[in-house]
């Protein structure tokens, strides 16, 4: 028999007897990889581990630790659910079980309309587990769409899936192969169980193990209200017991962290009815953190060479006609305005257009540029009221947003300093664990020649590549209107967010038709760069919280000191000291003496307070304080107030940052 070459992810290439499945292509690499493999892709299509390899094809195995294997896992997981509902519910129907992120789920409706309960989630899993135990193989078939009608012929929704294959729509769960001579697939566990799907599955149930279901919902079949209400269950499923501790551990931790729990202990800001959906307020020690890191912001694009602007926050449509955002982003804005019956007002989602208004103010000579102009912008957007969450997902926010005209040859220099700068920046508020993602030109349309595409994508490729840090392509991913960079960071909980993007843009320097006299006296069209580098204030406000679990660094803190006297004839020495640090610019609070020492103690730990410090006798004979220091139950007693204040001086004045707890 003539035999199959492949070729491996590194380049080379491999001669396998003809019928070779994927697992013994892994079993032939080694067998770590065997052991870890839970699917293989052929050309960038997952297969299952007993597909034969194809002469030709690249061929890579999945490992359960990788996000593709995790999915596996995770799907393979969702059907071993659905066995286990359909043997404690005989006669439940099933409807579909994709992976989502970190986990997955499955839909059914149970006999009689009955709903699952928390407690028969233990149930269910003790169930999972034994068919686990049983070490059912996934075997898949393929059918006609006859055939498949009549396998799952008491089974309403798959077989709503089988017609939709036949009519020749794509669905995402379960199928393969669409139209005509359409085809489904099935992956039969045991005589009892047979799945519509398209795989790829683990080859066993026994392959799983480490997985977790976490809750019951209620669902519309199709995402439709008029359509039945389904019985969700979500669960998690890991590639050891130790990624699944890890993950129950970040979601307990994401729970004490939330940024909305702690902006109300902390009194930092809230979301008045009164006002609407998405739109806080910020509390005075709220504003003081949010005056603190705009300052700091402003300082530091003042150093970078940014000039300050002022825009407003409506304009008249044509302005959004012009830009094209009445064209592309006009479900992202709130409705306009009439006024006078004569033109429409719209709040602004963006500032862009702002700015090009005021480049465009007089002629521009090639000598001003690069002209970046910055401003604290805020912005309306018009999110659906579903995904309005806390400080992230808002409908007012504050972009410290600006905009850089440049010439194309001054392009790369500028990418490569912005990057500098903001992760500088990101890092001065202790974020560290950073990571690149290059979005680059999108397929189905896209302006701009694909000459400047490349020149635009190489500069941001080459200012990424300069930074030392990984790089992610993420391929199509661009607007229709440039390449972007965006920088990705991980928190203190190993959540990825995405902070600050850097994005090109070809379309708005010509729909404004900007132009500068260059050199040669020519008109010339400048480069667009628009960059956010908090993002929204907001929401960075946000990740800082959940970040620091509310015990933010002593310089943002908006109390960095509390002075308590152990008894109320210490109070005077009390003032004496907050006045001290105050002249040195600390943020010092002072609490009276009317309740028990211990009892204004833990208030003030509560409060997350950098410093409390106690004043007792001792420390009024001597000149000094008992410092209680966040984090430590071991009070620094009789520490020389000249001491600590100079301390605290340089520790503010430095920025130092605590371990992120
Ligand atoms: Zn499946
Ligand atoms: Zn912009």
């Amino acid at each position: 028999m003539a035999p199959v070459s492949v070729r491996l992810p590194d380049g080379s290439t491999k001669e396998f007897e003809k019928g070779t499945t994927a697992r013994q292509f892994a079993e032939s690499i080694g067998p770590r990889l065997a052991k870890a493999a839970v699917a293989a892709s052929f050309d960038g299509t997952q297969v299952d581990l007993d597909t034969p390899l194809p002469d030709g094809a690249e061929v890579r195995v999945i490992t359960a630790d990788s996000d593709a294997g995790r999915d596996v896992l995770r799907h393979s997981t969702a059907h071993v659910l659905a066995q286990a509902v359909l043997r404690l519910w005989p006669g439940a129907h099933f409807a579909i079980g994709p992976v989502i992120e970190d986990g997955f789920y499955y839909d059914f409706e149970l006999p009689g309309g009955a709903h699952f309960s928390d407690e028969d989630l233990e149930t269910i899993e003790a169930t999972m587990r034994e068919i686990m135990a049983e070490d059912q193989p996934f075997i898949r078939h393929e059918h006609t769409i006859a055939e498949g009608l009549s396998l799952f012929a008491d089974q309403p929704f798959k077989q709503e899936i089988i017609n939709a294959v036949e009519a020749g729509q794509d669905e995402v769960d379960a199928t393969g192969g669409t139209g005509a001579g359409a085809q489904v697939s099935t992956y039969w566990n045991s005589n009892a169980f047979t799945d519509l799907c398209r795989g790829p599955h683990v080859p066993s149930t026994s392959r799983l193990g480490h997985f977790s279901l976490m809750r019951v919902a209620g669902a519309y079949w199709r995402g439709d209200e008029h359509r039945q209400q389904l019985q969700r269950i979500y669960g998690t499923a890991w590639e050891s017991d130790k990624a699944l501790a890890e993950h129950l551990h970040r979601l307990v931790e994401a729970e004490r962290r939330d940024h909305r729990k702690l902006g109300a202990e902390l009194d930092l800001f809230s979301f008045p009815e009164e006002i609407g959906s998405g739109l806080p307020v910020f509390h005075p020690k709220g504003g003081t953190v949010r005056r603190l890191m705009e300052d700091y912001s402003r300082t530091r694009h003042e150093a970078a060479g940014y000039e300050f602007v002022y825009t407003p926050h409506i304009t008249k449509s044509e302005l959004f006609e012009t830009s094209g955002h009445l064209d592309w982003f006009a479900d992202g804005m709130f409705p306009p305005m009439d006024v006078d019956g004569t033109h429409q007002y719209y709040l602004k989602p963006m500032n862009c257009p702002f700015h090009i208004l005021i480049f465009k103010s007089r002629q521009r000579s090639y000598r001003e540029l690069p002209l970046r102009l910055f401003e604290f912008g805020a912005v309306y957007r018009y999110e659906k009221s579903g995904v309005v969450h806390g400080l992230t997902r808002v409908r007012g926010m504050t972009q410290d947003d600006a905009h850089i005209f440049c010439t194309r040859e001054e392009m790369g220099a500028e990418l490569h300093a912005t990057l500098t700068f903001v992760l500088s920046l990101l890092r001065d508020f202790g974020l560290e664990d950073f990571f690149l993602e290059l979005s680059t030109r999108p397929e189905m349309k896209a302006v701009g020649t694909l000459e400047e595409w490349d020149e635009a994508t190489e500069a941001l490729r080459n200012a990424a590549l300069g930074m030392g840090l990984d790089l992610v392509l993420d391929e199509g991913g661009g607007a229709f209107y440039g390449p972007k960079i965006s920088v990705q960071a991980k928190d203190a909980i190993g959540r990825t967010h995405q902070m600050s993007t850097i994005q090109l843009d070809f379309q708005m320097p010509q729909r404004f038709d900007m132009e500068y006299i260059g050199a040669d006296n020519g008109r010339h069209r400048p480069i667009m760069i628009h960059r956010a580098l908090f993002g929204s204030v907001e929401r960075f406000f946000a990740i800082l919280l959940e970040h620091y679990a509310g015990a933010l660094p002593t310089w943002l803190s908006p109390e960095q000191v509390r002075v308590l006297g152990v008894r109320g004839d210490h109070e005077d020495y009390a003032h004496k000291v907050a006045d001290r640090l105050r002249a040195v610019g600390a943020r010092v609070g002072v609490e009276p003496a009317d309740e028990p020492l211990g009892a204004r103690i833990r208030r003030a730990k509560l409060l997350k307070l950098p410093y409390i410090l106690v004043v007792g006798d001792d420390d009024v004979h001597a000149g000094t304080v008992g410092v209680n220091r966040r984090g430590s139950n071991d009070p620094d007693r009789g520490r020389e107030l000249t001491d600590f204040t100079a301390e605290l001086e340089l520790e503010i004045a430095q920025r130092r940052l605590p371990e992120a707890p």
